[in-house]
């Protein structure tokens, strides 16, 4: 397997007056006053971290597919992959300076604030990492993280870690026997060719998400996935 890259020295611009809609604060309240105190210290604080390596697909049936000698099973990981021989499996965290920081908070409502300032740092990250990427597979890119279908569960995070090694160690980042990463802010996933518009939020029937990208399409997995070989 070809080396892993790690980016550990990300920067991270919090734009607080874009986060105050999300939160439901008033520019000129004393609320925003404070929240804008804190996102000050958590730039401060902030070392988002990520990383990524090239895994070799060796095999594929109908239900799984096996990267780099670890067998993954989804059979619309399966799907997605059949036109492309290698993967990205990347993770990116919000880091735990960011994440032991919040955890230090006592004010119920500052913790509410870290949580949405953690998802910034992660989200930098993500983009930074998958900015990498790109430069090693210019071209049109999706994404699937285990867990974020029924078809491709949360278990499969055990595999996957076991694919990265101590990639994720070098980041700060842990798996928990019920699969549940720490810090919580962290994501793991696969980044590959297509040039098909996948997105997971197509298959993922799950109202009221906030972080839904694409509309649900409940018949996609029976036009495609279903009868897929
Ligand atoms: S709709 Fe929400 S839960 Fe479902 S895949 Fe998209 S982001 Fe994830």
């Amino acid at each position: 397997m070809p080396p892993a890259t790690l980016l550990t020295d990300i920067a991270v611009t919090i734009d607080t007056d874009a986060l105050l809609p999300r939160l439901h604060l008033k520019p000129q309240s004393p609320e925003a006053r404070e929240f804008r105190a804190l996102a000050i210290e958590a730039q401060r604080v902030a070392r988002p971290k990520a990383a990524f390596l090239i895994g070799y697909i060796n095999a594929r049936d109908n239900e799984s597919v096996v990267i780099a000698g670890t067998r993954f099973a989804s059979r619309v990981l399966s799907v997605n992959l059949s036109a492309v021989h290698r993967v990205f499996a990347y993770v990116a965290t919000c880091g735990t300076e960011l994440n032991e920081w919040a955890a230090s908070l006592t004010d119920v409502l500052q913790q509410f604030w870290a949580e949405e300032l953690k998802v910034t740092a992660l989200r930098t990250a993500t983009t930074q990492v998958f900015a990498a990427i790109s430069h090693e597979n210019p071209g049109q890119m999706a994404s699937m993280n285990p867990g974020s279908l029924a078809d491709w569960p949360l278990t499969e995070q055990r595999p996957f870690f076991h694919l990265l090694g101590d990639l994720p160690q070098q980041l700060g980042v842990t798996l928990s026997d019920s699969c549940i990463m720490t810090p919580n802010k962290s994501v793991t996933g696969f980044r590959f060719g297509n040039d098909s518009g996948y997105v997971n939020c197509r298959l993922c029937p799950r109202e009221d998400c906030p972080g839904r990208a694409a509309p649900y399409e409940p018949e996609l997995y029976a036009q495609r996935y279903e009868s897929a070989d």
